[in-house]
C-alpha cells in the first residue's frame, strides 16, 4: 500500500468510527474509534498483502499487458504467472474484509478486557 493509501484508509476509518459513535452502534467514542481504525487499517494492509502474495497474476497473450483478469482483449484467456489460480480480485477483497472485521472484533474484546 502507498503512504497516501494508508492515510486515506486512516481518515476513512476515523469517519466511520465517529459515525458509529454518533449512531450509538458502540458506546462512547473510544470503542468505536478503536474498532474502526483497527478494522480499516488492518483490513487495507491485509488486502494489499493478499494482493501481492496469493492473488492470481498473469498477462494477456494478445496484447502482452500484465493483467489480473482471467480474460482480456475480447475474451481471450490470460496466462497465469503467479499466485493461486482461483484467487482473483474479489476473493482478495473478501479476505481483506474478513481480516479487518476480525481485527475490529479482537480490538473490542481487548478493550473490554476479555
Ligand atoms: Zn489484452
Amino acid at each position: 500500500m502507498t503512504p497516501l493509501g494508508f492515510v486515506g484508509a486512516f481518515f476513512a476509518s476515523l469517519v466511520i468510527g465517529v459515525m458509529a459513535s454518533l449512531l450509538g452502534i458502540l458506546p462512547g467514542l473510544l470503542a468505536p474509534l478503536v474498532a474502526a481504525l483497527a478494522g480499516g487499517l488492518v483490513g487495507s494492509v491485509a488486502d494489499s498483502f493478499y494482493g501481492a502474495t496469493i492473488q492470481r497474476k498473469g498477462f494477456c497473450v494478445v496484447c502482452g499487458k500484465p493483467v489480473e483478469n482471467l480474460t482480456h482483449c475480447g475474451g481471450e484467456p490470460t496466462r497465469r504467472t503467479g499466485g493461486f489460480p482461483f484467487v482473483e480480485n474479489n476473493i482478495v477483497n473478501l479476505l481483506g474484509s474478513v481480516t479487518g472485521a476480525l481485527a475490529s472484533v479482537i480490538s473490542i474484546l481487548l478493550l473490554m478486557g476479555h
